[in-house]
């Protein structure tokens, strides 16, 4: 039996090129901020440093580092200035982060930040129980850090949480979302990523949103898409988003992330699933799988519970 189990192949993914569908896609790495910002386990800078270089190692090359949100709000992410002085990445890599106000934008750019991330609510109950504002009032917060960055000659990205719907409001009607996409670009915004913040978009969802955006002339290529798998459809919305057009994916390597608003504990799309799907597509990521599993099962370990996401359980069996 022993030589039947030594002689199974790695698992890869069967790669099968469909037409139209794009060559390479960039994966927007969200663990280290997104995925980490809902542990309540106070995760050790240099750990999170450690994190961030094996996701390059790994091949990642777009990575949301931190945040400089109030570590009032999200302890976690205290030590957002620590980590980025800690952290030498190389200059190719590009490295963004959050920065919710005038004096998140002070601390990340006295701490060196190359591009700067905001974020906005697309309901008004979200905007009051997470930003504590209004939808307006979130997108005034969000006005000092994009001109901000535009000022330095930095690159702005603004997600709209609850693009597709919320727990309190339902459903979320496409033409306010991109009422919302239209204030960001004319913002000066440079691209926006659709936050499935609870993880309720379906594909047909997710074709009527953008639809409606690329009928008010957004670009396909200022938008990224930023799924969760609460209810298993993660991976079915990037698929409609890819025949779309779009090119940028937000995802967490291992799944990381709660949200406290979504049922279940499912967060972020995980990574390694969403790379072993592009790579059966014969699409670029660049990311080395076995590598990123490893990193996964690593942080895994950190946090001290094992890891959602499918592809690096059924890796995790072979090896
Ligand atoms: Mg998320």
């Amino acid at each position: 039996m022993t030589s039947d189990i030594a002689a199974t192949r790695r698992p890869a993914p069967h790669v099968h090129r469909r037409p139209g569908l794009p060559a390479a896609v960039r994966v927007y790495e969200v663990g280290p901020r997104d995925g980490l910002q809902a542990e309540t386990t106070v995760v050790p800078t240099s750990a999170k440093a450690e994190f961030c270089r094996r996701l390059v190692a790994a091949g990642v090359t777009e990575l949301e580092l931190t945040s400089f949100v109030s570590p009032r709000w999200i302890p976690q992410l205290a030590d957002a200035g620590e980590l980025l002085a800690e952290l030498e990445l190389p200059g190719d890599i590009r490295q963004v982060v959050l920065a919710p106000n005038r004096r998140g934008l002070d601390r990340a750019l006295a701490a060196g930040a190359t591009e700067l991330a905001v974020f906005v609510s697309a309901t008004e109950t979200f905007a009051d129980k997470n930003l504590h504002t209004t939808v307006d009032g979130a997108l005034d917060s969000a006005r000092p850090v994009v001109d901000g960055a535009g000022a330095h000659g930095l690159a702005s990205r603004a997600y709209i949480s609850m693009a597709f719907g919320d727990p309190w409001e339902g459903a979320v009607d496409t033409g306010t979302v991109a009422d919302i996409a239209e204030r960001l670009f004319d913002m000066g915004v440079d691209s926006i990523s659709l936050g499935d913040t609870i993880g309720v978009a379906t594909p047909g969802h997710v074709h009527d949103l953008l639809d409606t955006l690329f009928a008010r002339g957004v670009r396909p290529e200022s938008v990224a898409v930023h799924f969760h798998d609460t209810y298993g459809q993660a991976l079915a919305n990037v698929y409609a988003a890819l025949t779309a057009g779009i090119t940028e994916f937000d995802s967490a390597a291992g799944g990381l992330g709660r949200c406290p608003y979504a049922a279940g504990a499912t967060g972020n799309l995980a990574t390694e699933d969403l790379v072993w799907m592009l790579h059966g597509l014969g699409i670029t990521t660049g990311i080395d799988l076995d590598a990123l599993t490893a990193t996964s099962r690593w942080m895994a370990g950190v946090l001290g519970r094992p890891s959602p996401s499918r592809v690096v359980t059924a890796l995790a069996s072979t090896s």
